[in-house]
Protein backbone atom coordinates (compact mmCIF):
# COMPACT_ATOMS: atom_id res chain seq x y z
CA UNK A 1 0.00 0.00 0.00
CA UNK A 2 1.17 3.51 -1.11
CA UNK A 3 0.47 6.55 0.08
CA UNK A 4 -0.58 9.80 -2.28
CA UNK A 5 -0.71 13.36 -1.68
CA UNK A 6 -3.78 14.87 -2.34
CA UNK A 7 -1.67 17.77 -4.30
CA UNK A 8 -0.19 15.28 -6.55
CA UNK A 9 2.93 16.75 -6.80
CA UNK A 10 4.84 14.58 -4.46
CA UNK A 11 6.14 10.78 -4.71
CA UNK A 12 4.30 7.81 -3.22
CA UNK A 13 5.59 6.66 -0.17
CA UNK A 14 5.04 3.86 2.18
CA UNK A 15 3.05 3.82 5.59
CA UNK A 16 6.27 4.12 7.52
CA UNK A 17 7.76 6.82 5.12
CA UNK A 18 4.94 8.90 6.28
CA UNK A 19 4.50 8.30 9.53
CA UNK A 20 6.63 10.48 11.59
CA UNK A 21 6.21 13.59 8.95
CA UNK A 22 3.13 16.14 8.72
CA UNK A 23 2.31 17.72 5.09
CA UNK A 24 4.06 16.00 2.04
CA UNK A 25 6.57 18.20 0.37
CA UNK A 26 4.03 19.77 -2.02
CA UNK A 27 1.71 20.85 0.64
CA UNK A 28 -0.93 18.45 0.72
CA UNK A 29 -1.95 15.57 2.66
CA UNK A 30 -1.25 11.55 2.53
CA UNK A 31 -4.51 9.59 1.64
CA UNK A 32 -4.02 5.60 0.60
CA UNK A 33 -4.18 4.97 -2.90
CA UNK A 34 -7.12 3.12 -2.49
CA UNK A 35 -9.55 2.40 0.49
CA UNK A 36 -8.95 -1.46 0.97
CA UNK A 37 -12.16 -2.82 0.26
CA UNK A 38 -14.34 -4.81 2.80
CA UNK A 39 -16.60 -7.81 2.09
CA UNK A 40 -19.54 -9.22 3.95
CA UNK A 41 -17.76 -11.93 4.30
CA UNK A 42 -15.05 -9.91 6.23
CA UNK A 43 -16.98 -7.93 8.23
CA UNK A 44 -18.69 -11.09 9.62
CA UNK A 45 -15.01 -12.62 10.22
CA UNK A 46 -14.63 -9.17 12.26
CA UNK A 47 -17.70 -8.87 13.81
CA UNK A 48 -16.72 -10.20 17.80
CA UNK A 49 -12.78 -9.49 17.33
CA UNK A 50 -11.43 -7.67 21.25
CA UNK A 51 -10.27 -4.36 20.32
CA UNK A 52 -6.74 -5.46 19.36
CA UNK A 53 -8.06 -7.92 17.20
CA UNK A 54 -9.79 -6.09 15.20
CA UNK A 55 -7.25 -2.73 14.85
CA UNK A 56 -4.67 -5.75 13.47
CA UNK A 57 -7.53 -6.80 11.33
CA UNK A 58 -7.82 -3.20 9.89
CA UNK A 59 -4.52 -1.56 9.92
CA UNK A 60 -2.62 -4.65 8.34
CA UNK A 61 -4.39 -3.37 5.29
CA UNK A 62 -2.84 -0.37 5.68
CA UNK A 63 0.52 -0.88 6.90
CA UNK A 64 2.90 -3.13 4.19
CA UNK A 65 6.31 -2.58 5.69
CA UNK A 66 6.01 -3.62 9.19
CA UNK A 67 5.97 -7.28 9.74
CA UNK A 68 2.61 -8.70 10.97
CA UNK A 69 4.04 -10.08 13.88
CA UNK A 70 5.68 -6.73 14.65
CA UNK A 71 2.37 -4.86 14.37
CA UNK A 72 0.63 -6.90 16.47
CA UNK A 73 2.73 -6.73 18.81
CA UNK A 74 2.42 -2.84 18.54
CA UNK A 75 -1.13 -3.11 18.58
CA UNK A 76 -1.22 -5.21 21.56
CA UNK A 77 1.18 -2.75 23.66
CA UNK A 78 -1.19 -0.18 22.99
CA UNK A 79 -5.33 -1.43 23.17
CA UNK A 80 -4.86 -2.53 26.64
CA UNK A 81 -7.67 -2.27 29.94
CA UNK A 82 -5.17 -1.23 31.64
CA UNK A 83 -4.35 2.22 29.47
CA UNK A 84 -8.02 2.69 28.84
CA UNK A 85 -9.05 2.24 32.82
CA UNK A 86 -11.04 5.21 33.38
CA UNK A 87 -14.67 3.51 32.58
CA UNK A 88 -17.85 4.99 33.67
CA UNK A 89 -21.58 3.74 34.10
CA UNK A 90 -20.71 0.71 35.18
CA UNK A 91 -18.72 -0.56 31.85
CA UNK A 92 -15.86 -2.85 30.92
CA UNK A 93 -12.37 -1.65 30.46
CA UNK A 94 -11.92 -4.36 28.15
CA UNK A 95 -14.01 -3.37 25.39
CA UNK A 96 -11.23 -0.49 25.19
CA UNK A 97 -14.22 1.47 23.51
CA UNK A 98 -17.46 0.30 25.28
CA UNK A 99 -20.62 1.72 24.10
CA UNK A 100 -23.68 2.67 26.32
CA UNK A 101 -27.05 2.83 25.76
CA UNK A 102 -28.81 5.92 26.27
CA UNK A 103 -32.29 4.53 25.05
CA UNK A 104 -33.32 2.47 22.18
CA UNK A 105 -31.23 2.86 18.74
CA UNK A 106 -29.63 5.78 20.68
CA UNK A 107 -25.57 5.10 21.76
CA UNK A 108 -22.95 6.71 23.50
CA UNK A 109 -19.30 5.54 21.78
CA UNK A 110 -16.45 6.11 24.98
CA UNK A 111 -13.50 6.87 23.20
CA UNK A 112 -12.23 8.64 26.27
CA UNK A 113 -11.48 6.35 28.94
CA UNK A 114 -7.57 6.87 28.04
CA UNK A 115 -4.41 8.15 30.39
CA UNK A 116 -5.80 12.26 29.41
CA UNK A 117 -9.43 11.75 29.52
CA UNK A 118 -9.90 12.67 25.41
CA UNK A 119 -10.46 10.44 22.32
CA UNK A 120 -6.97 11.87 21.24
CA UNK A 121 -5.43 9.14 23.49
CA UNK A 122 -6.92 6.53 21.17
CA UNK A 123 -4.75 7.43 18.15
CA UNK A 124 -1.62 8.77 19.50
CA UNK A 125 -0.97 5.92 22.01
CA UNK A 126 -0.82 3.88 19.12
CA UNK A 127 1.52 6.35 17.43
CA UNK A 128 3.79 6.56 20.33
CA UNK A 129 4.61 2.94 20.24
CA UNK A 130 4.71 3.01 16.47
CA UNK A 131 7.18 6.15 16.63
CA UNK A 132 9.79 4.37 18.97
CA UNK A 133 9.33 1.06 17.33
CA UNK A 134 10.38 2.89 13.82
CA UNK A 135 13.04 4.88 15.56
CA UNK A 136 14.93 2.03 16.95
CA UNK A 137 14.71 0.08 13.89
CA UNK A 138 16.50 3.00 11.77
CA UNK A 139 18.68 4.00 14.55
CA UNK A 140 17.08 7.40 14.39
CA UNK A 141 15.97 9.98 17.04
CA UNK A 142 12.95 12.69 16.69
CA UNK A 143 12.25 15.72 18.88
CA UNK A 144 8.56 16.72 18.60
CA UNK A 145 7.82 20.35 18.73
CA UNK A 146 4.25 21.21 19.47
CA UNK A 147 1.90 23.70 19.77
CA UNK A 148 -1.27 22.75 22.38
CA UNK A 149 -4.14 24.49 24.28
CA UNK A 150 -4.72 21.76 25.84
CA UNK A 151 -5.92 18.23 24.53
CA UNK A 152 -3.33 17.39 21.50
CA UNK A 153 -0.83 18.31 23.96
CA UNK A 154 -1.43 15.78 27.07
CA UNK A 155 -2.37 13.39 24.40
CA UNK A 156 0.58 13.18 22.62
CA UNK A 157 3.20 13.70 26.52
CA UNK A 158 1.16 10.76 27.69
CA UNK A 159 2.03 8.81 24.65
CA UNK A 160 5.84 9.25 24.29
CA UNK A 161 6.76 9.80 27.90
CA UNK A 162 10.02 7.54 28.17
CA UNK A 163 10.03 6.03 24.85
CA UNK A 164 13.46 5.74 23.53
CA UNK A 165 14.55 7.87 20.51
CA UNK A 166 11.75 10.69 21.44
CA UNK A 167 12.29 14.28 23.11
CA UNK A 168 8.77 16.11 23.35
CA UNK A 169 8.68 20.34 23.39
CA UNK A 170 5.50 21.11 24.17
CA UNK A 171 4.42 24.63 24.17
CA UNK A 172 1.39 25.92 25.56
CA UNK A 173 0.03 29.40 26.66
CA UNK A 174 1.01 30.56 30.12
CA UNK A 175 -2.03 30.30 32.44
CA UNK A 176 -4.66 30.03 29.53
CA UNK A 177 -5.23 26.62 30.14
CA UNK A 178 -7.96 25.04 32.49
CA UNK A 179 -6.09 23.91 36.40
CA UNK A 180 -6.40 20.11 35.39
CA UNK A 181 -5.34 20.04 31.71
CA UNK A 182 -1.79 22.08 33.41
CA UNK A 183 -1.57 19.41 35.68
CA UNK A 184 -2.26 16.80 33.99
CA UNK A 185 1.02 18.16 31.80
CA UNK A 186 3.16 20.03 34.14
CA UNK A 187 3.26 17.09 36.52
CA UNK A 188 4.55 14.92 34.16
CA UNK A 189 8.32 14.08 35.75
CA UNK A 190 9.91 12.12 32.44
CA UNK A 191 13.14 13.49 31.24
CA UNK A 192 12.35 13.48 27.64
CA UNK A 193 9.00 15.77 28.13
CA UNK A 194 9.67 19.29 28.34
CA UNK A 195 6.66 21.76 28.55
CA UNK A 196 7.16 25.06 27.62
CA UNK A 197 4.63 27.87 28.89
CA UNK A 198 4.65 30.51 26.44
CA UNK A 199 3.61 33.95 27.78
CA UNK A 200 1.44 35.27 24.79
CA UNK A 201 -1.96 33.15 22.95
CA UNK A 202 -2.35 29.77 21.60
CA UNK A 203 -1.81 31.58 18.44
CA UNK A 204 1.71 32.77 19.55
CA UNK A 205 2.58 29.45 20.38
CA UNK A 206 1.21 27.98 16.47
CA UNK A 207 3.24 30.82 15.48
CA UNK A 208 6.75 29.74 16.64
CA UNK A 209 6.65 26.02 15.37
CA UNK A 210 5.93 27.41 12.08
CA UNK A 211 8.89 29.51 12.38
CA UNK A 212 11.12 26.69 13.80
CA UNK A 213 9.52 24.48 10.81
CA UNK A 214 10.12 27.29 8.17
CA UNK A 215 14.08 27.03 9.08
CA UNK A 216 14.53 24.08 7.03
CA UNK A 217 18.06 23.61 8.62
CA UNK A 218 17.25 23.90 12.08
CA UNK A 219 14.48 21.65 11.53
CA UNK A 220 16.92 19.05 9.77
CA UNK A 221 20.02 19.62 11.88
CA UNK A 222 17.77 18.85 15.45
CA UNK A 223 15.14 16.37 13.31
CA UNK A 224 12.22 18.60 14.52
CA UNK A 225 8.89 16.24 14.29
CA UNK A 226 5.45 16.61 14.80
CA UNK A 227 1.92 14.82 15.68
CA UNK A 228 -0.59 17.18 15.00
CA UNK A 229 -3.81 16.11 13.61
CA UNK A 230 -3.10 15.55 10.14
CA UNK A 231 -1.02 12.71 11.14
CA UNK A 232 -1.54 9.45 9.07
CA UNK A 233 -1.31 7.16 11.72
CA UNK A 234 -3.63 9.08 14.06
CA UNK A 235 -6.30 9.17 10.99
CA UNK A 236 -5.89 5.28 10.36
CA UNK A 237 -5.71 4.02 14.26
CA UNK A 238 -9.59 6.05 14.56
CA UNK A 239 -11.03 4.01 11.61
CA UNK A 240 -11.03 0.70 13.98
CA UNK A 241 -13.18 2.48 16.61
CA UNK A 242 -16.12 2.91 14.24
CA UNK A 243 -16.45 -0.78 13.00
CA UNK A 244 -16.30 -1.73 17.34
CA UNK A 245 -18.97 0.35 17.95
CA UNK A 246 -20.84 -0.93 14.38
CA UNK A 247 -20.33 -4.82 15.67
CA UNK A 248 -21.53 -4.03 18.87
CA UNK A 249 -24.84 -1.97 17.93
CA UNK A 250 -26.24 -4.26 14.83
CA UNK A 251 -26.44 -8.02 14.88
CA UNK A 252 -26.22 -8.53 11.05
CA UNK A 253 -23.92 -6.82 8.53
CA UNK A 254 -27.39 -5.49 6.51
CA UNK A 255 -27.91 -2.53 9.21
CA UNK A 256 -27.06 0.43 9.04
CA UNK A 257 -25.67 3.10 11.47
CA UNK A 258 -25.39 6.56 12.15
CA UNK A 259 -22.30 8.31 13.45
CA UNK A 260 -22.74 11.65 15.09
CA UNK A 261 -18.67 13.22 15.39
CA UNK A 262 -18.11 16.05 17.88
CA UNK A 263 -15.60 17.90 15.09
CA UNK A 264 -13.03 20.74 14.80
CA UNK A 265 -9.94 19.54 12.70
CA UNK A 266 -12.08 17.00 10.81
CA UNK A 267 -9.71 14.13 11.84
CA UNK A 268 -12.41 12.15 13.75
CA UNK A 269 -15.15 12.39 11.51
CA UNK A 270 -12.53 11.54 8.26
CA UNK A 271 -12.05 8.72 10.06
CA UNK A 272 -15.71 7.40 9.71
CA UNK A 273 -15.34 8.67 6.14
CA UNK A 274 -12.98 6.27 5.48
CA UNK A 275 -14.24 3.08 7.02
CA UNK A 276 -17.86 4.08 5.30
CA UNK A 277 -15.28 3.70 1.91
CA UNK A 278 -14.14 0.95 2.82
CA UNK A 279 -17.34 -0.93 3.07
CA UNK A 280 -18.55 -0.35 6.79
CA UNK A 281 -22.13 -0.19 6.57
CA UNK A 282 -22.84 3.35 7.44
CA UNK A 283 -25.93 5.40 7.05
CA UNK A 284 -25.31 9.02 8.13
CA UNK A 285 -21.77 10.78 9.34
CA UNK A 286 -23.10 13.81 10.89
CA UNK A 287 -20.45 16.73 11.92
CA UNK A 288 -21.14 17.99 14.78
CA UNK A 289 -19.81 21.75 15.44
CA UNK A 290 -20.04 24.66 18.01
CA UNK A 291 -20.35 28.15 16.91
CA UNK A 292 -17.31 27.93 15.32
CA UNK A 293 -19.14 26.35 12.12
CA UNK A 294 -17.29 26.75 9.42
CA UNK A 295 -17.84 22.64 8.48
CA UNK A 296 -21.62 22.78 9.59
CA UNK A 297 -21.85 26.10 6.10
CA UNK A 298 -19.68 23.64 3.75
CA UNK A 299 -22.09 20.73 4.59
CA UNK A 300 -25.47 22.79 4.41
CA UNK A 301 -24.38 25.14 1.69
CA UNK A 302 -20.87 24.03 -0.89
CA UNK A 303 -19.12 27.11 0.31
CA UNK A 304 -16.09 26.46 2.35
CA UNK A 305 -15.19 29.45 3.94
CA UNK A 306 -12.31 29.64 6.53
CA UNK A 307 -12.78 32.36 9.26
CA UNK A 308 -8.81 32.41 10.55
CA UNK A 309 -7.83 33.15 14.10
CA UNK A 310 -9.17 36.48 14.82
CA UNK A 311 -12.52 35.46 14.10
CA UNK A 312 -12.47 32.31 15.53
CA UNK A 313 -14.67 32.23 19.04
CA UNK A 314 -13.83 31.10 22.06
CA UNK A 315 -16.43 28.15 23.30
CA UNK A 316 -17.61 25.88 26.24
CA UNK A 317 -16.55 23.14 23.91
CA UNK A 318 -12.35 24.35 23.24
CA UNK A 319 -11.23 21.61 21.22
CA UNK A 320 -13.49 22.58 18.48
CA UNK A 321 -12.30 25.88 18.33
CA UNK A 322 -10.91 25.89 14.86
CA UNK A 323 -11.70 27.53 12.30
CA UNK A 324 -9.74 25.64 9.14
CA UNK A 325 -10.44 22.43 9.54
CA UNK A 326 -6.92 20.76 8.71
CA UNK A 327 -7.64 17.41 7.29
CA UNK A 328 -11.03 18.54 5.32
CA UNK A 329 -8.90 17.84 2.34
CA UNK A 330 -8.95 14.83 2.80
CA UNK A 331 -12.44 14.22 2.45
CA UNK A 332 -12.90 16.84 -0.18
CA UNK A 333 -10.46 15.14 -2.56
CA UNK A 334 -12.57 12.08 -2.33
CA UNK A 335 -15.72 14.42 -3.55
CA UNK A 336 -13.50 15.26 -6.44
CA UNK A 337 -13.00 12.42 -7.80
CA UNK A 338 -9.36 12.02 -6.24
CA UNK A 339 -8.72 14.86 -8.80
CA UNK A 340 -5.58 16.31 -7.27
CA UNK A 341 -4.89 19.42 -9.95
CA UNK A 342 -8.69 20.62 -8.43
CA UNK A 343 -7.82 20.10 -4.85
CA UNK A 344 -4.57 21.99 -5.24
CA UNK A 345 -6.47 24.64 -6.93
CA UNK A 346 -9.06 24.69 -4.28
CA UNK A 347 -6.54 24.76 -1.94
CA UNK A 348 -4.57 28.18 -3.60
CA UNK A 349 -7.34 29.78 -2.30
CA UNK A 350 -7.83 28.75 1.00
CA UNK A 351 -3.85 29.43 1.49
CA UNK A 352 -4.13 32.60 0.83
CA UNK A 353 -6.76 33.67 2.83
CA UNK A 354 -10.19 33.11 0.02
CA UNK A 355 -12.37 29.80 0.09
CA UNK A 356 -14.43 28.10 -2.59
CA UNK A 357 -17.67 27.06 -3.54
CA UNK A 358 -18.31 23.23 -4.61
CA UNK A 359 -21.94 23.75 -5.99
CA UNK A 360 -20.21 24.10 -9.77
CA UNK A 361 -19.89 21.11 -11.68
CA UNK A 362 -22.18 18.66 -9.39
CA UNK A 363 -19.67 18.11 -6.66
CA UNK A 364 -21.62 19.68 -3.60
CA UNK A 365 -25.02 17.64 -5.53
CA UNK A 366 -22.52 13.94 -4.56
CA UNK A 367 -22.16 14.99 -0.86
CA UNK A 368 -25.44 12.82 0.10
CA UNK A 369 -23.59 9.50 -1.69
CA UNK A 370 -20.89 10.41 0.97
CA UNK A 371 -23.65 10.03 3.95
CA UNK A 372 -22.60 13.60 4.85
CA UNK A 373 -25.10 15.88 6.39
CA UNK A 374 -24.30 18.30 9.86
CA UNK A 375 -25.39 20.66 12.29
CA UNK A 376 -23.90 23.28 14.73
CA UNK A 377 -25.01 23.93 18.83
CA UNK A 378 -24.50 26.82 20.84
CA UNK A 379 -23.79 27.47 24.45
CA UNK A 380 -27.19 27.47 25.98
CA UNK A 381 -27.75 24.11 23.43
CA UNK A 382 -24.82 22.29 25.29
CA UNK A 383 -25.45 23.50 28.96
CA UNK A 384 -29.37 22.29 28.14
CA UNK A 385 -28.62 18.84 26.67
CA UNK A 386 -25.58 18.25 29.67
CA UNK A 387 -29.04 18.69 32.03
CA UNK A 388 -31.09 16.53 29.85
CA UNK A 389 -28.58 13.69 29.48
CA UNK A 390 -28.65 13.90 33.27
CA UNK A 391 -32.06 14.04 33.91
CA UNK A 392 -33.40 11.54 31.25
CA UNK A 393 -30.73 8.83 31.68
CA UNK A 394 -28.59 9.95 34.75
CA UNK A 395 -25.42 10.33 32.57
CA UNK A 396 -23.18 13.22 32.79
CA UNK A 397 -21.67 14.31 29.30
CA UNK A 398 -19.00 16.51 28.39
CA UNK A 399 -19.50 19.42 26.39
CA UNK A 400 -18.33 18.45 23.11
CA UNK A 401 -20.01 15.26 23.44
CA UNK A 402 -23.25 17.49 24.31
CA UNK A 403 -22.49 19.13 20.80
CA UNK A 404 -22.70 15.79 19.26
CA UNK A 405 -25.88 14.19 21.07
CA UNK A 406 -27.30 17.62 20.94
CA UNK A 407 -27.27 17.60 16.78
CA UNK A 408 -27.77 13.71 16.30
CA UNK A 409 -31.27 14.55 17.78
CA UNK A 410 -32.02 16.35 14.72
CA UNK A 411 -31.29 13.42 12.55
CA UNK A 412 -32.45 10.78 15.28
CA UNK A 413 -35.60 8.50 13.22
CA UNK A 414 -35.46 5.74 16.20
CA UNK A 415 -35.23 2.74 13.52
CA UNK A 416 -31.52 3.38 12.57
CA UNK A 417 -29.04 3.03 15.53
CA UNK A 418 -27.14 6.38 16.38
CA UNK A 419 -24.12 6.43 18.00
CA UNK A 420 -22.70 10.02 19.29
CA UNK A 421 -18.64 9.67 19.75
CA UNK A 422 -18.05 10.64 23.38
CA UNK A 423 -15.01 12.60 22.60
CA UNK A 424 -13.81 13.73 26.29
CA UNK A 425 -14.72 12.46 29.91
CA UNK A 426 -16.67 15.61 31.61
CA UNK A 427 -13.87 15.39 34.49
CA UNK A 428 -11.60 17.04 31.99
CA UNK A 429 -14.16 20.28 31.52
CA UNK A 430 -14.92 20.75 35.16
CA UNK A 431 -16.26 24.44 35.06
CA UNK A 432 -18.81 23.56 32.52
CA UNK A 433 -20.05 20.66 33.95
CA UNK A 434 -20.74 23.09 37.89
CA UNK A 435 -22.55 25.58 35.10
CA UNK A 436 -24.54 23.27 33.75
CA UNK A 437 -25.60 20.93 36.85
CA UNK A 438 -24.38 22.68 39.84
CA UNK A 439 -22.26 19.73 41.10
CA UNK A 440 -18.64 19.15 40.08
CA UNK A 441 -18.08 15.61 37.76
CA UNK A 442 -16.78 12.64 39.17
CA UNK A 443 -13.28 12.54 38.51
CA UNK A 444 -11.07 8.89 38.02
CA UNK A 445 -9.61 8.25 41.40
CA UNK A 446 -6.38 7.85 40.23
CA UNK A 447 -6.53 11.47 39.12
CA UNK A 448 -7.62 13.00 42.43
CA UNK A 449 -5.73 15.89 43.57
CA UNK A 450 -3.57 16.05 40.51
CA UNK A 451 -3.51 19.82 40.93
CA UNK A 452 -1.36 19.64 43.85
CA UNK A 453 1.61 17.56 42.56
CA UNK A 454 4.97 19.38 41.93
CA UNK A 455 5.23 21.21 38.58
CA UNK A 456 7.74 20.83 35.69
CA UNK A 457 7.85 23.55 32.97
CA UNK A 458 9.92 26.53 31.81
CA UNK A 459 8.46 30.02 31.47
CA UNK A 460 9.02 32.07 28.02
CA UNK A 461 8.65 34.54 25.73
CA UNK A 462 6.99 34.27 22.29
CA UNK A 463 10.67 33.95 20.24
CA UNK A 464 11.66 31.39 17.97
CA UNK A 465 14.80 32.12 18.69
CA UNK A 466 14.46 31.32 22.49
CA UNK A 467 12.83 27.65 21.73
CA UNK A 468 15.69 26.93 19.44
CA UNK A 469 17.72 27.68 22.06
CA UNK A 470 16.34 25.53 24.11
CA UNK A 471 16.18 22.49 22.20
CA UNK A 472 20.25 23.55 21.38
CA UNK A 473 20.27 23.26 24.82
CA UNK A 474 17.88 20.49 25.62
CA UNK A 475 19.59 17.65 22.98
C1 LIG B 1 -9.80 17.23 19.31
C2 LIG B 1 -11.17 17.17 19.88
C3 LIG B 1 -12.33 17.26 19.08
C4 LIG B 1 -12.26 17.53 17.59
O1 LIG B 1 -11.76 16.44 16.87
P1 LIG B 1 -11.26 16.63 15.35
O2 LIG B 1 -10.63 15.34 15.00
O3 LIG B 1 -10.28 17.77 15.39
O4 LIG B 1 -12.46 16.95 14.52
C5 LIG B 1 -13.56 17.14 19.68
N1 LIG B 1 -13.67 16.95 21.02
C6 LIG B 1 -12.59 16.84 21.82
C7 LIG B 1 -12.78 16.67 23.28
C8 LIG B 1 -11.30 16.95 21.29
O5 LIG B 1 -10.23 16.86 22.10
Amino acid sequence: MKYISTRGQSPALSFSQILLGGLAPDGGLYLPERYPQLSDADLSAMRGLSYADLAFAILSRFVDDIPANDLKTIIDKTYRADVYAYTRNGQSAADITPTLKLEENLYLLSLSNGPTLAFKDMAMQLLGNLFEYVLTKEGKTTNILGATSGDTGSAAEYAMRGKKGIRVFMLSPHKKMSRFQTAQMFSLQDDNIFNIAVNGVFDDCQDMVKAVSNDAAFKAQYKIGAVNSINWGRIVAQVVYYFKAYFAVTQDNSQKVDFSVPSGNFGNVCAGHIARMMGLPIDKLIVATNENDVLDEFFKTGVYSPRGSANTYHTSSPSMDISKASNFERFVFDLVGRDSDKTRALWSKVDSGGNFDLNADGYFAKIADYGFVSGSSNHAQRMQTIRETKAKYDVVIDTHTADGLKVAKAYFDKNTPMVVLETALPAKFEDAIVEALGDVPERPAALAGIESLPQRFTVMDASADQIKDFIIKNT
